[in-house]
């Protein structure tokens, strides 16, 4: 058979909505990563900051998921080193305590709890165990014209009861409460985040797959890489359908499940 394609030489799996949904892996999802693991380096990036990199270390040795080192790409890095870049300390972070406390270790000499006078960045993950208070810590900071950072801006995360809000929509609650938006997002589809894989392999050389086309295939398109849409999480045929009918791209690869997609094919470049 004719060679018309790159061979994929590593694979990025988005996580909720893709490999798993509220932490329970699709079927054949773990045993279909494993398998393609022996044959090329394995990935994870997920927009989720509500749980650290460390959480999700454990949570995916525990489902049998192959993990190599550097395997857990997050957004989490990205946001510290350029708070560490920028000299900045005095910061409000707005996250869940396992996440701060991540972040504190990462880097001590940060205060991430700074009062409203010192405040030189508010920075946003995606805190799911938020009381009001907090709410309005956040705000009165934000008020103040302080830097204002998110880790992404995804509307909502998937659960199995239903989607619950996520960043994008308190970011349209901020909008709408004092007209602010966010100066900087890190995680997809900002290029950023794959800029160490994207050093390391051609763009074409990496299959990304995700769930959600407004981040997931949108950061895809972004920086070239290719892309499989499994229609196990967010998106549905309609959703590809409506975009055919605009006339927009539609992903290269959809599937119903990640245990459906030809990855030996894409490894030895045929397809
Ligand atoms: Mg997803």
């Amino acid at each position: 058979m004719l060679q018309t394609k790159k061979k994929i030489r590593a694979l990025v799996f988005d996580l909720d909505g893709t490999l798993y949904l509220s932490g329970k892996a699709y079927p054949k999802a773990v045993e279909t990563v494993h398998q393609v693991a022996k044959q090329v380096p394995v990935y994870y990036l997920s927009n989720n900051t509500s749980k650290s990199p460390v959480f999700y270390k454990n949570r995916l040795q525990r489902m049998g998921l192959p993990l190599a080192k550097g395997a857990i790409i997050s957004a989490l890095n990205l946001a510290l080193d350029a708070i560490q870049k920028e000299g900045l300390q005095n910061i409000y972070f707005f996250a869940n305590p396992e996440v701060r406390e991540w972040f504190l270790a990462q880097d001590p000499s940060l205060n991430l709890q700074s009062s409203i006078q010192d405040c030189e960045l508010v920075l946003m993950a995606y805190h799911n165990s938020m009381d009001y208070q907090e709410l309005c810590e956040l705000s009165w900071r934000l008020q103040r014209k302080t830097r204002f950072w998110v880790t992404h801006t995804d509307l909502v995360c998937p659960d199995s009861n239903g989607s619950v809000p996520d960043i994008g929509s308190f970011l349209s609650l901020f909008k709408t409460a004092y007209g602010i938006e966010p100066e900087r997002s890190f995680g997809k589809p900002n290029p950023e985040i794959l800029k160490p894989l994207l050093q390391a392999y051609e763009p074409q050389e990496i299959l990304f797959v995700g769930d959600r086309l407004y981040t997931d295939f949108e950061l895809a398109k972004r920086t070239g890489c290719r892309f499989a849409l499994p229609l196990c999480g967010e998106t549905t045929l309609q959703d590809i359908e409506n975009l055919q009918k605009n006339n927009e791209e539609i992903p290269e690869i959809i599937v119903d499940q990640v245990s459906d997609i030809d990855f030996n094919s894409l490894i030895q470049g045929l397809i």
